[in-house]
């Protein structure tokens, strides 16, 4: 942002406040301020200028550009406050340019050691694109079909309640991101360069506000052009991508990696492929990896997760909550929210809030009913909806009669299937008011439903009943306390679309923390969410980076 005309801006003294008399002056002719300031005032190009002049300490005629280079929100009171950190130079000097990324690897040699790398989500695609910096040829080997054919079987979901299993909302090209919010924050700080992450997925194609926003997030119009983009990269630099291929077997010799084998859907042929080094990121939904890994007695350990539900708003709802009754305007974006508690010293949380977004159907498999949330890039749908999780342990499971490695895999997919039973066994998903599922002490079926943007439709249902209780008495508990917070959440018209049950993996895939490669098997590196190692697109993109960055150290250490 620049205020280039200097004739726009009135010529204003100093404040005679002791805000500003207490200000110090920013001596370097370059410099950062943060300003914090009402939201609507902050989105006038005058009033905010004369804000970071008087934060530089300088008159406002003194003031030469400025950049913001991080927005946050303050929204705990009204008026929102926008907190701004902004880059300032005087009249005179001229902010360095802000380069953006472009992404220009150079074309392989011929001699590029090969790696397999199994699933083009954001953990594959980013290792694949770290294969290219560190000279090593990706071979992406993904179940799914690209961006475009992929959107085709989700209309077929939606509209005709038919799951393809190898091309639905979790697998295919991009990976489960792909139709999603596209929220891009991770807790991890330490799992890698977060900025180069961002500042690469600017270079194929996302809005630089992504490295500004504090809460960036790209929407589900946006995710699929930067995903192809990567692809074309990868294969013009002397990748290779094979869509429609499942992977179905991983072959080792004493102890390493030998040969990978998958089947050509389109034309059912098996193929296998030398190799000695492997990357496994096919995500958390991939049941058959990890039962063919159970099956060849590789070492795997159950891990906790969380399922639930959905709870769906109406988004003017937790606007005015959020915003205090504030009108939103164009300077404010659709409000978000996040909650947690503790119920028994069990946790119950809000998970992958979408503010203006829709309930996907995100079933793997025809008998299931799988459900999570995405949103467009405005974020402009008349809906809020996130899920409302209780974590779960093998205490649970266990006591539902699951035990082993597999045993939290097998309990999710118990509610699922009961969930996809109970709605009348087609893509319909079983839902309840808010306020019907809290009712007494066991709730009661609403009579009517109201809309909701879960498109394949959805049937009344107790869910209370339905639920293991193990999973519906600390939700009743959970969102009492929630109501008990924000009072407005208990709204008559909140529904529930259950179930939420893919919130992480339920198996890890142990790594040797140095080597990052499955401690029986050499060359094999299991990565991203499925592995157990991310909880998101960021810190799977992330993880993809690192275990290449590992891989090609002992690449280049056997060359030696
Ligand atoms: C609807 C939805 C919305 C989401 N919203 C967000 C969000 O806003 N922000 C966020 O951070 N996260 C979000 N997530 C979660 C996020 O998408 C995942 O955390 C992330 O994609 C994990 O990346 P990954 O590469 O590890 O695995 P995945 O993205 O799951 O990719 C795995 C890939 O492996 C392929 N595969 C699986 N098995 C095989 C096989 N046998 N052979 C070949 N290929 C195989 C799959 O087809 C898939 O393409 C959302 C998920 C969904 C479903």
């Amino acid at each position: 942002m620049t205020n280039s005309t200097g004739k726009a801006h009135r010529k204003r003294k100093p404040r005679a406040n002791h805000a500003f008399q207490d200000r110090k002056r920013l001596d370097s002719p370059l410099g950062q301020v943060e300003v914090r300031l009402p939201a609507s005032l902050a989105a006038q190009h005058e009033i905010l200028a004369q804000e970071v002049a008087d934060a530089a300490g300088w008159l406002l005629d003194e003031l030469g550009d400025f950049r913001v280079v991080r927005k946050n929100l303050d929204a705990r009171r009204r008026p929102v406050k926008a907190v701004w950190t902004v880059d300032v130079a005087q009249q005179g000097h001229v902010l360095p340019a802000i380069e953006f990324p472009i992404w220009n690897a150079a074309p392989l040699s011929s001699e590029a050691p090969e790696v397999i790398i199994v699933g083009a989500g954001p953990a594959g695609l980013f290792a694949a694109l770290e294969c290219l910096e560190q000279g090593l040829r990706p071979i992406i080997i993904e179940r799914g079909a690209a961006v475009r054919q992929r959107r085709r079987d989700l209309v077929r979901i939606t509209q005709d309640h038919q799951v393809n299993p190898d091309s639905n909302y979790c697998f295919g090209e991009g990976g489960a991101g792909t139709y999603s919010d596209g929220k891009l924050y991770t807790r991890s700080h330490k799992r890698g360069d977060i900025r180069s992450a961002l500042e690469c997925l600017v270079a194929f194609g996302a809005d630089p506000a992504i490295l500004v926003d504090a809460h960036p997030h790209i929407g589900t119009n946006k995710l699929p052009g930067i995903i192809q983009s990567m692809r074309e990269a990868i294969v013009n630099a002397g990748g290779e991508v094979h869509f429609g291929c499942r992977m179905v077997d991983v072959l080792e010799t004493a102890g390493s990696v030998k040969a990978i084998q998958w089947l050509e859907l389109s034309t059912g042929r098996t193929v296998e492929r030398a190799c000695e080094a492997m990357v496994l990121a096919t995500g958390h939904s991939a049941r058959d990896v990890f039962l063919l890994m159970h099956g060849k007695g590789w070492k795997l350990e159950a891990k906790p997760f969380a399922i639930g539900v959905r709870v769906e708003h109406p988004q003017s709802l937790i606007d005015q909550v959020q915003y205090h009754g504030e009108e939103r305007g164009d300077w404010l974006p659709p409000a978000s929210y996040k909650l947690v508690c503790q119920v028994d010293g069990r946790g119950v949380h809000s998970f992958c809030m979408c503010p203006g977004g829709i309930i996907a159907p995100c079933a793997t498999e025809q008998e299931q009913i799988v459900t999570n949330g995405w949103s467009p890039s405005k974020r402009d749908n008349p809906y809020a909806n996130s899920g409302m999780v209780v974590q779960i342990d093998h205490e649970i499971w266990e006591q539902a009669g699951f035990h082993g490695p597999l045993g939290g895999l097998d309990f999710q997919r118990m509610v699922e299937q009961a969930c996809w039973a109970a709605a009348g066994k087609t893509q319909r998903a079983p839902a309840q008011r808010l306020l019907d599922f809290l009712a007494g002490d066991e709730g009661r079926v609403s009579r009517d439903l109201p809309v909701c943007s879960y498109v394949p439709g959805v049937v009344s249902v107790n869910l209370r009943e339905l639920l293991p209780a193990s999973i519906a008495k600390p939700l009743v508990e959970g969102l009492r306390a929630f109501g008990r917070k924000m009072p407005e959440f208990l709204h008559p018209d909140a529904i529930l679309v259950a179930p939420e049950s893919r919130t992480s993996s339920p198996v890890r895939i142990p790594r040797d923390s140095d080597t990052l490669e499955h401690p029986e098997v050499s060359g094999f590196y299991p990565c991203g969410e499925g592995g157990g190692y991310a909880g998101g697109i960021l810190s799977a993109a992330l993880d993809g980076t690192r275990v290449v960055q590992k891989l090609a150290l002992k690449h280049s250490l056997k060359q030696v």
